[in-house]
């Protein structure tokens, strides 16, 4: 299914937010699936209620808002994303544990730089960033 992730300008909202906290910033990616491109209309932020400059625990409440919000603009929630303060952008061990139980597209981003995975039987796969929706040809 998906091999790209369009995050448009939210790439850099989020690695302004990664930068921006001294905890792991954590919240849900709203958009639509196309065909092997996620496409992301926006973040729905929720609280990590770990505190935690390593890992991250989104407030469930924050979580089913955020489908709420979705349903409401006929979109679905598409990811997760979260911040490493520190970098790598890179799925640490409690983060593919995580993907087994949230096995949709999840989104790192670093101060400097954003990455996307998922875990494809069993195995984890980085897909491309891709800045913006490409432009039509006229
Ligand atoms: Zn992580």
């Amino acid at each position: 299914m998906t091999g790209r992730v369009v995050l448009g300008a939210l790439g850099e909202v989020l690695e302004a937010l990664a930068s921006s906290r001294g905890e792991e910033v954590v919240g849900l990616l709203v958009g639509r699936v196309e065909g092997d491109r996620v496409v992301v209309n926006y973040l729905y932020h929720a609280s990590n209620i770990k505190h935690s400059i390593v890992e991250f625990e989104a407030d469930p409440w924050h979580v089913v808002q955020a489908h709420v919000s979705a349903d409401k603009y006929k979109l679905e929630v598409v990811g997760i994303y979260h911040s490493h303060p520190s970098c790598p952008p890179a799925p640490s061990h409690l983060d593919v544990e995580g993907m087994k139980k949230w096995p949709i597209v999840w989104v790192i981003a670093c101060p400097h730089e954003t990455s996307a995975w998922i875990l494809r039987d069993n195995k984890l796969a980085r897909l491309e960033v891709v800045p913006g929706e490409p432009k039509e040809k006229s």
